[in-house]
């Protein structure tokens, strides 16, 4: 009787699932449980929201976030701007109550994502500047035929443009300081990355306030960054070099 090899057969399915990565997923190479990708390609999916595609730059992002802001000054009466608008100023009021200096030692993912808003509150950035950023990312993984398109890689991509709007802001403010009875001075000078949970719970958060006024205005936004900005490159074909 014969027997049918199969260790080929096992050998490919126990590569990761990433076109072109050799590397053992994590399960057959005993670094972690994913099934079916390589332990770098889960951590690049934990920082950036996609296997394969990593964070877009700021430059990539801007023409979408400032025709989004254009369409923001057009359109800013109506109905479902406004939802979006008072939707999120809702959820980040809650975030207002968190002490931005608190130690995050130890605090769950959606204390932390309480924090980031918290953040952009004391740094005062514009609740429509937020939604513009949603909108904005949301448009550029629509119009880059390259992208990946997928809500988790759409509300991990706009936590971290968000995120990035307060971080590097320095900052002083007076806090009650219990050990004193008195008032000491909290300076923030820096933040600290986030970690993959925080930026999903930042990420839902954004989505839940601006995803409906998104999905609706997309198209429109993706139009007027053509029109302004001419085409996303990868729309241009590549000239051929004969
Ligand atoms: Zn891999």
């Amino acid at each position: 009787m014969t027997k049918i090899p199969r260790s080929g057969h096992i050998t490919a399915e126990c590569r990761c699932a990433v076109p072109g990565c050799h590397r053992p997923t994590e399960k057959s190479g005993g670094t972690g449980l994913a099934r079916f990708h390589c332990r770098y390609h889960v951590h690049h999916k934990s920082r950036h929201g996609s296997y394969w595609h990593s964070t877009y730059k700021a430059s990539e992002l801007r023409p979408y976030v400032r025709s989004a802001e254009l369409w923001i000054e057009e359109y800013r009466q109506t109905p479902a701007y406004q939802a979006a608008y008072w939707q999120l100023e809702h959820l980040v009021a809650g975030a207002g109550r968190v002490e931005p200096a608190t130690s995050l030692r130890g605090q769950s993912a959606e204390y932390r994502a309480r924090v980031a808003f918290a953040r952009l509150r004391a740094a005062d950035i514009p609740t429509g500047r937020i939604i513009a950023i949603y909108m904005g990312v949301a448009a550029l993984i629509e119009d880059d035929f390259g992208s990946h398109r997928t809500r988790e890689f759409r509300i991990v991509q706009a936590a971290k443009a968000v995120h990035r709007l307060a971080s590097g802001t320095h900052r002083k403010w007076d806090v009650w300081d219990p050990r004193t009875g008195g008032n000491r001075t909290a300076e923030l000078h820096a933040y600290p990355r986030s970690s993959g949970h925080v930026l999903r719970k930042i990420g839902e958060t954004l989505e839940k306030a601006c995803d409906e006024l998104s999905r609706a205005v997309v198209p429109e936004v993706i139009t007027m960054r053509t029109e302004r900005f001419g085409p996303h490159p990868s729309h241009t074909p590549v000239a051929k070099t004969s």
